[in-house]
């Protein structure tokens, strides 16, 4: 019997697992750590780049009207000057007189300091952007920045991917990549971090047609997260208000998750009008308008923006696949992923190491890791190692055992149910390509039956 034992994941639980099994590790720990920034174990590099992957999938491979970028970082100093990132991108900091500690002054409530109820200082503005030089010589000229966000680099070739590519409007250019941001109160573990990576969609309109390719982003962008396995109930929708809205954009809702520590953004998506393609040909001096066939006249085009980051979302995917439950009297944690984002697509695991059931078994591995991530595991308990795998929420384990030696068949347990079938070893492949992209367990292949597997 299985039995659920607990309600959503606490950030205390989630950040121990993430660390004793590989997923995420504070940076330079050695040295005692650096604040807000980590580091992805050989878990969680698996688990961001099936995040990365599945976005990419989704809005460059399956489409049409979109076409991909990777800008560099460092970009030219004026582009943060006509992005309005110079004189705008701050937010107000007061420090505590008291402890010392910095607050952002629009998370301050009574103007006390929330730690020790000291008195703050007046708040000043603070520039989120990360300086840096270029060249031998720290000097003004040399000055650049590291950038806030990716969206510029796109902007910047606009005119390059539509010469390069031919694109009519409407159409798209897609991009993941580093930020990074200076932020004063970073926190609650990978949610808000300085070095952080986004995966952001451009999508330029015809004026008059943004509101209803607004509407379609908005839509699209909430269902993916849904098709990746979100509950429904930990996700909403959530329009920003007329004075929260940035001095660009026309409209904007948030995508919202419900993290241990309340609901909170996991992606924007903005109508940031003509602004950005405006600003840059003001401050370049190159022409950056389009030229409509339809109506032999040149417009700036409108900007559809879903703004996305990686590492936020992987923490979604990671509270929201964590369940606990008790399974025969002992407690399971099951990290229930989604095929397309477990790090780990399927286990190979001999019943025992025993001489004979180790050289198929390894046989086996090497066979299938041509396809997928695959863990091979032959030490303690078969029971322990399917825990094991479904901490780290592998969605399928494949043993042999002596039976498999004399009919050439093996088992395939699902993390999810428990249940197993039994399915000849030259139908594993295609078996097990077909569960992984969603056909249900029952169905089975020729010579397939149900097994009445062992739990250990
Ligand atoms: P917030 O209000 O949380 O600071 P934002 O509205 O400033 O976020 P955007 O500028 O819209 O964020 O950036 C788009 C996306 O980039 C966010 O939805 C988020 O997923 C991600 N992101 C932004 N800042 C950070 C950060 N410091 N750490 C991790 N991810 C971030």
């Amino acid at each position: 019997m299985v039995r659920e034992t607990s309600g959503k994941v606490t950030m205390e639980k989630l950040v121990s697992l993430c660390k004793r099994r590989g997923f995420i590790f504070q940076s330079s720990e050695i040295y005692g750590g650096i604040s807000a920034c980590w580091d992805y174990g050989p878990l969680g590099v698996e688990l961001k780049n099936n995040v990365k992957a599945a976005w990419w999938k989704s809005m460059v491979q399956e489409r049409d009207d979109v076409v991909g970028l990777d800008a560099s970082i460092l970009m030219h100093a004026k582009t943060w000057v006509a992005s309005g990132h110079v004189t705008g991108f701050a937010d107000a900091m007061v420090d505590c007189k008291g402890c010392q500690q910095r607050w952002r002054a629009d998370e301050i409530r009574d103007n006390k300091c929330p730690a020790c109820d000291g008195e703050l200082t007046e708040p000043r503005m603070f520039n989120l952007m990360f300086k840096t030089f270029m060249g031998p010589v720290e000097e003004e000229a040399g000055l650049v920045y590291l950038r806030p966000e990716t969206a510029q680099g796109i902007f910047v070739n606009f005119h390059n991917v539509l010469q390069a590519t031919r694109k009519k409007l409407p159409f798209g250019i897609a991009q993941i990549g580093k930020a990074f941001r200076n932020e004063i109160t970073p926190g609650n573990f990978i949610f808000r971090t300085r070095e952080f990576e986004q995966m952001e969609l451009e999508y330029f309109v015809k004026p008059e047609t943004d509101e209803e390719w607004f509407r379609y982003w908005v839509e699209e962008r909430f269902r993916w997260y849904i098709d990746l396995g979100i509950e429904k109930e930990n996700l909403r929708l959530r329009q920003h208000t007329k004075d929260e809205l940035a001095h660009y954009a026309r409209d904007c809702y948030d995508v919202e998750y419900l993290f241990p520590m309340g609901w909170a953004e996991l992606e924007g998506i903005a109508n940031r009008t003509d602004f950005d393609l405006r600003q840059h040909s003001s401050f370049s001096g190159e022409d950056l308008s389009y030229f409509d066939e339809e109506t032999r006249e040149r417009i700036i085009p409108y900007v559809i923006e879903p703004s996305g980051g990686v590492d936020r979302t992987a923490l979604a995917f990671l509270v929201d696949a964590y369940h606990e439950e008790e399974v025969e009297g002992e407690t399971r944690v099951v990290l229930r992923f989604h095929p397309a984002l477990a790090p780990i697509k399927v286990a190979v695991l001999p019943l025992s190491r025993n001489e004979k059931l180790v050289p198929p078994a390894q046989q086996l591995y090497h066979e299938l890791r041509k396809c997928w991530m695959v863990n091979y595991d032959d030490a303690q308990s078969i029971g322990r190692r399917y825990r094991r795998q479904d901490e780290i929420g592998t969605p399928f384990c494949v043993t042999i055992d002596f039976q498999s030696l004399e009919d050439n068949q093996v088992t395939i347990r699902e993390r999810d149910t428990l249940r197993q079938i039994r399915v000849p070893i030259e139908s594993l492949k295609p078996t097990l390509d077909a569960k992984l992209s969603g056909e249900p367990l029952d169905v089975l292949p020729p010579g397939g039956s149900y097994w009445l597997g062992f739990e250990g």
